[in-house]
């Protein structure tokens, strides 16, 4: 198997550190540039980086210096993952797709891009397709591919199989959203600690917008035709530190026959990575638990390395169809994890190489 080389934009950042982690030891891609602001350009990533991963940096990455994410700094990576801040990604990934670099980004600026893949490998990989369209770089060889918000990514992947099987009318969706997701340093502890904030600037029409992108179907003319079902969305910041919990109310178009039946069509949901064995995707990407006091945050948000995602509390419902509760890891599904899976499938469709 080739090794990629591969670079780190917003490396100092909360997703940034996440990537680092999440990239210790991958068989396939190794760490080979650090970019972020004129701010940490210049210095060890040690000095640059308030590291608030739990496991010690590593000293490799400790010493390497940060530069800046031009396309003269990047110059011999295969490709780019981005935990760029959104206020620069526009402008910064753009460059680096147009200098004939692939850019692997979190980054919410490239999501709506009619050329753009609105990537959750399971739920739409046939999605990638959109690239052949896409006009950053005339040779072919940049690109740019998205991952959607840290709470679409979870709901989508319940909503998934749900929607084959009964078409959906109309999602209700509260998330209970870790500190992490607001990145480093975040919401002042004086507001969260011992408290819940009813709102998260900016979330909730992501919530609502984004799995229309994710949920629609391919043209031939390389753009996604949308779904169309309406989602109220209700975001708020609680005190657990990583993993989104949402609690979820579906109408369907067929009413399903019991809580045990929906557990049977989450239980046996084939997604188009199954039999690949790419280095992270889970052994099984949706976990469905009976006992009704799970998923929680601390105990479950990490499982197979922050890359499963829980559905509990499933149950039938009288004005709705149907409710249940999700759990993603918000850094590792919902950002870094996911991207790390997204650029393992371009590789293995070849637009990686
Ligand atoms: P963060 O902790 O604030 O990190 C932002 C990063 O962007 C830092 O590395 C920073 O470098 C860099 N940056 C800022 N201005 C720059 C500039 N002018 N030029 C180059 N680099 C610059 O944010 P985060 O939580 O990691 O989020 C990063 C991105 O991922 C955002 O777009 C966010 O919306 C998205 N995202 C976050 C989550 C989550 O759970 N946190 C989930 C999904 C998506 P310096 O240290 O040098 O300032």
């Amino acid at each position: 198997m080739k090794q990629f080389k591969v670079g780190i934009l917003g490396a100092t950042g909360a997703v940034g550190q996440k990537f680092i982690n999440l990239l210790q030891g991958h068989p396939w891609f190794t760490i080979a540039a650090l970019g972020a602001s004129e701010r940490s350009a210049g210095k060890t990533y040690a000095e640059a980086a308030n590291w608030i991963e739990a496991v010690e940096l590593p000293e490799d990455v400790a010493a390497m210096t940060v530069t800046d994410c031009s396309p003269a700094s990047m110059k011999g990576v295969d490709f780019v993952f981005s935990g760029l801040d959104a206020s620069v990604a526009t402008e910064l990934e753009g460059d680096l797709a147009r200098a004939g670099i692939p850019v692997i980004s979190n980054a919410k600026n490239y999501r709506t891009h009619k050329h753009v893949p609105l990537l959750v490998p399971e739920v739409n990989a046939d999605h990638t397709a959109m690239i052949n369209a896409q006009d950053f770089d005339p040779s072919g060889k940049g690109f740019i591919v998205t991952n959607p918000n840290c709470v679409a990514v979870p709901l989508v992947m319940a909503l998934k199989p749900l929607m084959d099987a009964y078409g959906i009318e109309a999602i209700a969706v509260t998330s209970l959203q870790s500190v992490s997701g607001a990145g480093y340093p975040g919401v002042p502890s004086l507001d969260i600690m011992g408290n819940v904030i009813p709102f998260i600037g900016g979330e909730e029409p992501k919530i609502a917008s984004e799995p229309m992108k994710l949920l629609g179907s391919l043209s031939d003319d390389h753009t996604v035709t949308e779904a169309k079902f309406p989602i109220d969305a209700t975001a708020t910041r609680v005190p657990t530190i990583e993993g989104h919990l949402l609690t979820v109310k579906a109408k369907f178009t067929k009413r399903p026959g019991s809580a045990d039946e929906i557990k049977q069509v989450l239980r046996s949901w084939k997604h188009p990575l199954t039999g690949l064995n790419l280095p992270s995707s889970p052994k099984n990407a949706l976990k469905v638990y009976d006992d009704e006091r799970f998923p929680q945050p601390r105990k479950n948000a990490y499982n197979e390395n922050g890359m499963q995602v829980g559905v509990g509390r499933v149950r039938m419902l009288e004005f709705f169809d149907a409710g249940f509760v999700a759990l993603g890891h918000n850094t590792c599904r919902g950002a870094a994890g996911v991207a790390i899976l997204n650029a393992e499938l371009l590789v293995h469709q070849g637009f990686i190489k």
